[in-house]
C-alpha cells in the first residue's frame, strides 16, 4: 500500500496526517503536557517487518503518562502501532506515539482535561545525518532529574532543543550535556559510550534517559555502566552515541579533540544492524512481528 498522505491513528480511528484535529486550547501545546516515544521497525528477510523492543518503549511511555495521570493502556497502544504500520504499508519506519492532555482548562490542574493518543509512522528516519558526528559540550545543563524525571515528557525536550540549536549555530552536529561536577550526562537525543583499550563503557547518569538502545548495546558488547567524566571521554580511543533514531553513531570530533578510526564502534553498529533486522536468532525475543 502506498499513500501520498500517511494515515495517523488518532483515538482509535485513522485520519489523514495533516488534518488539523487539535483545538488551539490544547493543554499540551501550551504547557508540554504530553508524552511521546521514538520506536523503529525494520524490514526482515522473510519479506515482513518487525518492531524493535516495542514492549520496552511502551513501558517507558506508560511511566511518563503516569507522571501526568494520563491513562495509558500498553496493549491498546501496541495494537495501534502495528495497525498503523500495516495501514501505511511501512516496513522500515520511525514510529511516533504521542499521548497528550487536550482541552478542559487553561489552568495547571490537569484533572479536568481530555486525554488523547496518536500514532504516526514515518518512512524516513530523522537521525544525526552523517556517518560520523561532530559533538560539542553544551553551555546548557541537562534538566536535573530532581526537577524533571528523565522520561520522554514533551515539555522537557525544550532543553534538548536549546542545546541542539546552540551546537548547530557553532557548526557542530550534536550537543553533549555535562553536569556541574564535570560528569557526562547524555546528548540531546542519544546516550554516550566510550571505548578505551578495547573496553566498552556506557555512561551512566541519573539525569540521563534510560535508553533502550543503550541497554541493547550493553547486552551486545558486555559494556560496563558507570559514571564518566568529560576528561575521561576526551581521553578515550573511541566515542559513540546511540539511540533508536541514531542507532550507533561514531563521534569524529568532540570540540577540539579529534578521534581516529573506530573499529569497535563499527563492529557493534554492524551487529546492532543485524539484531534489529532479525538476522541474529539470539535476540529474536526483542522483535515484534508486524
Ligand atoms: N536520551 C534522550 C534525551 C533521548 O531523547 C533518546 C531518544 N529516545 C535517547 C537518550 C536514546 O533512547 P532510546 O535508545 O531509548 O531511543
Amino acid at each position: 500500500v502506498s499513500q501520498r498522505q500517511p494515515l495517523v491513528w488518532f483515538d482509535g480511528k485513522f485520519i489523514t496526517g495533516d488534518a488539523p484535529e487539535a483545538p488551539l486550547t490544547t493543554h499540551a501545546m501550551h504547557y508540554g503536557t504530553a508524552v511521546f516515544e521514538g520506536i523503529r521497525s525494520y524490514a526482515t528477510a522473510d519479506g515482513g517487518a518487525a518492531v524493535f523492543r516495542l514492549p520496552e518503549h511502551l513501558e517507558r511511555m506508560r511511566k511518563g503518562a503516569d507522571m501526568f495521570g494520563i491513562e495509558f493502556d500498553i496493549e491498546r497502544a501496541g495494537r495501534a502501532v502495528l495497525d498503523t504500520l500495516r495501514a501505511n504499508g511501512h516496513r522500515d519506519a520511525y514510529i511516533r506515539p504521542l499521548t497528550w492532555m487536550g482541552t478542559g482548562t487553561i489552568g495547571l490542574d490537569v484533572d479536568p482535561l481530555t486525554q488523547h493518543l496518536m500514532v504516526a509512522t514515518l518512512a524516513k528516519v530523522v537521525h544525526l545525518g552523517g556517518a560520523r558526528t561532530r559533538l560539542t559540550v553544551s553551555p546548557w545543563k541537562r534538566n536535573p532529574a530532581t526537577s524533571l524525571p528523565p522520561l520522554k515528557l514533551s515539555g522537557a525536550y525544550v532543553n534538548s532543543i536549546l542545546a541542539k540549536r546552540e551546537a548547530k549555530q557553532r557548526g557542530f552536529d550534536e550537543a553533549l550535556f555535562t553536569d556541574d561536577k564535570g560528569y557526562v550526562v547524555e546528548c540531546t537525543g542519544a546516550n554516550v559510550f566510550m571505548v578505551k583499550n578495547g573496553e566498552v563503557t556506557s555512561v551512566e547518569h541519573r539525569d540521563a534517559l534510560p535508553g533502550i538502545t543503550r541497554d541493547t548495546m550493553i547486552a551486545l558488547s558486555g559494556a560496563q555502566s558507570r559514571e564518566v567524566t568529560l576528561h575521561e571521554l576526551l581521553d578515550a580511543d573511541e566515542v559513540f552515541v546511540c539511540g533508536t533514531a541514531a542507532e550507533a553513531c561514531a563521534i569524529s570530533v568532540l570540540d577540539r579533540r579529534e578521534f581516529g578510526d573506530n573499529p569497535v564502534t563499527r563492529e557493534l553498529a554492524a551487529l546492532y544492524a543485524q539484531v534489529v533486522r532479525g538476522q541474529d536468532s539470539r535476540y529474536a525475543h526483542w522483535l515484534t512481528a508486524v
